[in-house]
């Protein structure tokens, strides 16, 4: 069957570039308000999706951090439905650290879910959750989040680290995709 071509037009704004300019530093101020005299944070983000997201918040946070990265998929359509892979596991040791990990947008939870459980078995001290987005309408399991960037609607987002096929990373802000996501 051949795939559905992307639609490249430029898709609507949902969140221009100052909200998430102002949004995110706000975000930023926060983190630094809830870990100030800790040890350094263990920043891990979701590959490939908040890493716009990820560089442009920790470049406004001021307590000392380090960062890793987790990168998943979810298996095909014939395994149980909310099973994660771990595609590429985080290099650095989570065992008595302060993690916080830095996702673009909380959706189902599976993804979230699968994450959090795997830090707190590998000895994680504390795992908190930031997400660009949350997609409160689309959840299926919960999952705590600590820090919000936005609400949004059961609509499909791009830009601003978010895909369709690995296209519209790079766009400024973040769009909803006017065309077929399947
Ligand atoms: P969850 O496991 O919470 O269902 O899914 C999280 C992942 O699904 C996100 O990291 C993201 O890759 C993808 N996702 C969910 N909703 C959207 C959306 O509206 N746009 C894009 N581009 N990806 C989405």
């Amino acid at each position: 069957m051949t795939p559905p071509e992307v639609n490249l037009k430029r898709p609507r704004v949902l969140i221009s570039v100052e909200d998430l300019e102002r949004r995110i530093t706000e975000l930023a101020a926060e983190i630094d308000r809830d870990y100030a005299g800790s040890e350094p944070i263990l920043c891990i983000g979701v590959l490939k999706g908040s890493v716009f997201f990820m560089v442009d918040l920790l470049k406004q946070v001021q307590t000392p951090l380090q960062i890793g990265f987790f990168q998943t998929s979810s298996y095909g359509s014939s395994t149980t439905a909310g099973e994660i892979r771990i595609r590429k596991d985080v290099d650095i040791s989570v065992r008595d650290r302060d993690v916080l990990l830095i996702e673009d947008i909380v959706d189902t939870g599976y993804t979230l879910r699968t994450i959090m459980a795997l830090l707190e078995f590998r000895g994680a001290r504390s795992v908190k959750l930031c997400t660009m987005l949350d997609k409160v309408a689309a959840r299926e399991v919960e999952v705590p989040i600590h820090y919000t960037g936005f609400q949004i609607d059961n609509v499909f987002v791009v830009g601003y680290g978010l895909d369709l096929d690995d296209h519209f990373r790079n766009l400024p802000y973040i769009g909803v995709y006017e065309g077929d996501v399947e």
